[in-house]
């Protein structure tokens, strides 16, 4: 774990501010006469601050303070458990079954998926719960709700010092937004493109595996395949606003395709005239990725795994149909 990621961690599960958090790093590697690396100061802060950064899936967090991207651990009471129902989707049918829960921070949907939602007929209002290895996601109403992830769960705790079913605070969770991004972090966001940069970036890479090729004396190389004759990709960027804060996105391969509205192959046929066609300026996404530091440049970077176009009418109908049952 990179010494920003630590400093990050440690600043999003503490009340200290990022000052104080490198200050006192600073006076432990200083304490330990410099015998530490930074890292190695930073972890020892962060224990001594309680947190424990090497298992993930421990992060006890506060129901306004889930984010995506992150597993967290959270301690709710129940307050409201709607029965699973049955649906037919694309790959067939699939269950879905919510719980409204809370603590003093605020309050959350969770929702359980297929077998996940047996456990609903053992939670009732009232019960106090733990969720472990639980992850937060944007549902399609733009909330952020719990999920429980493949190795997480639910049990039942005692639930001292949790507030009683009538006394949780009723603010919910903060979606994820472009000004809380920081380096190493996860991230799903809803933004507008704000700038495309026009320029052509392709690229050789190795038509077997698609990965990029080294070019020598004219040849090109691939680490796994040899000597190849290379097939092209591309990568583009542009700036991406959520009215939060901007950033720049970073688009590879397909996914730049998908972001343009083509694919691959009109991505290769088009080379010279790529960004004649393309009108995603104002358009909005959701957009999937990481957070990096470029270091070159020294600036973050969001590097878009995923986009997905919001196509409005499809959004009415859901909501209309009542797909997320309340
Ligand atoms: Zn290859």
């Amino acid at each position: 774990m990179s010494l920003e990621i630590l400093i990050d961690r440690i600043v999003k599960s503490t009340k200290h501010s990022q000052e104080d958090v490198e200050e006192l790093i600073l006076k432990k590697q200083q304490e330990l006469t410099n015998l530490v690396s930074k890292e190695g100061a930073a972890y020892i802060v962060a224990k001594e601050l309680g947190l424990d950064l090497v298992e993930r899936k421990r992060v006890e967090v506060k129901v306004k303070d889930i984010a995506a991207g992150r597993a967290f651990t959270l301690h709710v009471r129940v307050i409201r458990v709607f029965p699973a129902k049955e649906y037919d989707g694309k790959t067939g049918k699939f269950k879905v079954g919510n719980v409204i829960l809370g603590d003093e921070s605020g309050s959350a949907r969770m929702s359980l998926w297929n077998e996940q939602t047996e456990v609903l007929d053992k939670l009732e209002p009232g019960m106090a719960i733990e969720i472990f290895g639980g992850y937060a996601k944007e549902n399609n109403r733009g909330e952020l709700e719990v999920r429980v992830g493949k190795s997480g769960g639910i049990k039942k705790i005692e639930g001292v010092g949790l507030p009683e079913v009538g006394e949780v605070a009723s603010t919910g969770p903060k979606k994820t937004c472009v000004a809380d991004f920081s380096p190493g972090g996860s991230y799903r966001v809803k933004a507008m493109v704000a700038q495309l940069f026009e320029n052509e970036k392709y690229y050789e890479v190795c038509p077997k595996c698609g990965s990029r090729t080294k070019e020598e004396d004219g040849k090109f190389n691939c680490k796994d395949h040899g000597e190849v004759k290379p097939t092209f990709s591309i990568v583009v960027s542009g700036v991406i606003d959520d009215g939060s804060g901007n950033t720049r996105g970073v688009f590879f391969r397909e996914v730049a395709a998908k972001f343009l509205g083509m694919d691959m192959d009109q991505v290769l046929e088009r080379r010279g005239k790529l960004f004649e066609c393309v009108d995603v300026l104002g358009k909005e996404f959701i957009f999937e990725g990481r957070v990096r530091q470029n270091q070159m440049f020294n600036r973050n970077e969001f590097i878009v795994s995923k986009v997905e176009e919001i196509d409005t009418e499809k959004e009415v109908e859901k909501l209309i149909k009542g797909f997320a049952p309340e």
